[in-house]
C-alpha cells in the first residue's frame, strides 16, 4: 500500500516569532530524483521512512509539495562574517518547513538548503550544487556518529536544474535537520535593529526551547548566556579533540542549540598544524584550526551585547556580570577540552601534568608532520605491545619514543589492565574519518551521476571507530601530492 507522509508539524517559531521570518515557498524542481535518503534519521523522527522514500517524498524533499501543516519560512538573522558586520543576512537558500516532535520528545526542525530563492536572497540564486550538499550530508552524518553535536540530513535530493557556479552543475536540495536554527546571528538581527522587545521574545523562546531550566534561575537572561556558553563550549572542545576545522565561525553560522551547523569549507586536518586553514576565502587565518576556541569566546561576545538590557536595567551592572561570564568561556573549553584529551589517551584520573603531556603531544606531531587522527587511533595499538605504527608516524621516530615513556609511565597510575585502556581509547579516538581526498573523490564521482562512493563513503564514516578489514584505503591520509588540500566556499 502506498501511504502518504504525515508529519505532525507543530510550528512553535511561525506562532511565536513574528518579525524573524517571511513566508516562502520553494521554487519548482524540474525532475527531482532521489540521491540518499536516511532511513534511521526518519524514524528517529518520528515519520513513516517507506512513505518517505517514494514518490511522495520526493516531491516534498525537492520542494514540489508543500507537506500539509508545513508553513515554509525564510528565517532572518544577521551576523558578523570574517569580523564585520552585516545587519541582514538570512534565508537565502533555505526554507523551513516546520517542526516536528520526534520520538525522544525533542523539537526538531526541518529545513529544505538549496530550494530557491527567498526574501533574503540578495544578490544569490537561491540554489544549492550537488556537490555541497553531499557534503554536507557526509560530513554532518561523520560527526554525528563521532559523537559531535550537529545537524543531521534526512534527505538529498537532484533537483533536474543547473545550478552556474563557475561552470554549470547539477542542482540539489539538502533536508536538514537541526534542534533549531536559531543563530548568534539571530539575537543581532534584532539587537542590531535596537529591538529591545523582540530580543528579549527570541530569548524567551530560546529559553523555552532549549534551555528551559534558565527559566527558573534568579536571572534567566544571564542563565541563558551561560547555558549557550556551556553548550558551545563543550562543541568547540569536541572539534579541536577530533581534529575539524569549521572554516566560516561567522556569528550567524553559531547555533544556540550548540549543534554544528553550515558545513561549508570545513574539513578533518590530516597531518597535525596548529593553523591550518583550508577555506581559500580565509586569507588571513581567522578560522584556522587553533583560533576556534578564541573565536568561540569572541563569537558568543556578541551574543552577551544583544543581552546586555534584559540582564539589568543597570547597563554597567548587566555589563559586568556578562564580562564575568565571558571570562569563564576560555577556561570552560579548556576544561572540556582537557577531559577530551584525556579520554583519547586512556587517561580516566586526573593529574596536574596531564595537559603538559598532551601539549607535547602535539608539538611532537606537527614537528613530525604525523597524521592527526591516526596518531591517536594508533596509541591503543601500543598498549597491545605494537608501538611501531604510531612511532611510525613521525617523520623522525625516535621523537615520540621519550614521550612514550612519560605517557605509559602516567598510565600506570591508572591502575588498569592495558586491554581494558586500549579498547576505551578505540571507542573515543575514531579510525575514520570523512578524509578529504575521499570525500573529494566521492563528490566528483556523484557529479557525474555515480552515487556508489558516496554511498561507501558514507557507510564507512558512520561506524567511525569499528575497524573493517579491507576498508584500509579509507583511514589512511592523501597521498603527499593532494597536499595543500583547499576547500571552496561555493556552497
Ligand atoms: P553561508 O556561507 O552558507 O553561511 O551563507 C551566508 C549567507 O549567504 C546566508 O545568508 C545565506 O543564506 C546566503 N547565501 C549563500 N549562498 C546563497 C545563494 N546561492 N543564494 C542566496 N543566498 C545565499
Ligand atoms: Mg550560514
Amino acid at each position: 500500500m502506498n501511504h502518504s507522509p504525515q508529519f505532525n508539524f507543530d510550528n512553535s517559531f511561525a506562532r511565536s516569532l513574528e518579525g524573524f521570518f517571511k513566508p516562502c515557498k520553494a521554487e519548482p524542481a524540474t525532475a527531482p530524483k532521489l540521491l540518499q535518503f536516511n532511513h534511521a534519521l526518519a524514524k528517529e523522527l518520528g515519520l513513516d521512512p517507506i512513505a518517505l522514500d517514494s514518490e511522495a517524498g520526493l516531491a516534498i524533499f525537492s520542494g514540489n509539495t508543500t507537506p500539509e501543516g508545513s508553513e515554509p519560512l525564510a528565517q532572518a538573522y544577521a551576523g558578523h562574517q570574517f569580523g564585520g558586520f552585516s545587519p541582514q543576512l538570512g534565508d537565502g537558500r533555505a526554507l523551513l518547513l516546520g517542526e516536528v516532535i520526534d520520538t525522544q520528545q525533542r523539537r526538531r526542525d526541518i529545513q529544505l538548503k538549496g530550494s530557491g530563492r527567498t526574501p533574503f536572497s540578495r544578490g544569490g540564486d537561491g540554489l544549492a550544487a550537488i556537490g555541497p550538499v553531499l557534503r554536507e550530508y557526509l560530513i554532518g552524518e561523520g560527526m554525528y556518529a563521532l559523537g559531535v553535536p550537529t545537524t543531521r540530513a534526512l534527505a538529498a535530493v537532484s533537483t533536474g536544474k543547473h545550478v552556474y557556479r563557475e561552470i554549470a552543475l547539477p542542482g540539489a536540495i539538502l533536508t536538514r535537520i537541526a534542534a533549531s536554527h536559531i543563530r548568534v546571528g539571530t539575537f543581532q538581527y534584532a539587537g542590531a535593529r535596537g529591538d529591545i522587545l523582540k530580543v528579549r521574545e527570541l530569548a524567551d523562546y530560546a529559553i523555552q526551547r532549549h534551555y528551559p531550566d534558565t527559566a527558573d534561575a534568579e536571572n534567566p537572561y544571564l542563565a541563558f548566556f551561560a547555558a549557550v556558553a556551556d553548550s558551545q563550549a563543550t562543541l568547540v572542545a569536541r572539534w579541536m579533540n577530533i581534529g575539524f576545522i569549521h572554516g566560516v565561525m561567522n556569528t550567524d553560522n553559531m547555533t544556540i542549540s550548540g549543534e554544528t551547523i553550515d558545513y561549508g569549507p570545513c574539513a578533518f586536518m590530516d597531518r597535525y598544524s596548529s593553523s591550518t586553514v583550508f577555506s581559500s576565502i580565509d586569507q588571513y587565518g581567522r578560522y584556522a584550526y587553533t583560533k576556534q576556541p578564541e573565536i568561540l569566546t569572541w563569537n558568543l561576545a556578541r551574543l552577551a551585547e544583544t543581552l546586555i538590557p534584559h540582564v539589568d536595567t543597570n547597563k554597567e551592572r548587566a555589563i559586568e556580570l556578562l564580562t564575568e561570564m565571558i571570562e569563564c568561556i576560555q577556561p570552560l573549553y579548556e576544561s572540556y577540552w582537557l577531559a577530551g584529551m584525556r579520554s583519547k589517551l586512556g587517561l580516566s584520573t586526573e593529574d596536574i601534568l596531564d595537559q603538559e603531556l598532551i601539549n607535547d603531544l602535539l608539538k611532537l606531531m606537527e614537528a613530525g608532520q604525523a597524521d592527526f587522527t591516526l596518531v591517536f587511533r594508533r596509541l591503543s595499538q601500543a598498549l597491545r605491545g605494537d608501538s611501531n605504527s604510531v612511532r611510525n608516524l613521525f617523520k623522525e621516530p625516535e621523537a615520540f619514543d621519550s614521550w612514550e615513556v612519560r605517557w605509559q609511565k602516567r598510565l600506570e597510575q591508572e591502575d588498569v589492565v592495558a586491554e581494558t585502556t586500549a579498547q576505551a581509547m578505540d571507542k573515543v579516538n575514531p579510525i575514520y574519518i570523512p578524509r578529504n581526498h575521499k570525500v573529494e573523490e566521492a563528490l566528483a564521482a556523484a557529479t557525474n551521476q555515480d552515487m556508489a562512493p558516496f554511498t561507501k563513503l558514507l557507510d564507512i564514516v558512520s561506524h567511525p571507530f569499528d575497524e573493517v578489514t579491507g576498508n584500509e584505503a579509507y583511514a589512511d591520509p592523501a597521498p603527499a601530492t593532494n597536499r595543500p588540500y583547499q576547500t571552496f566556499c561555493g556552497t
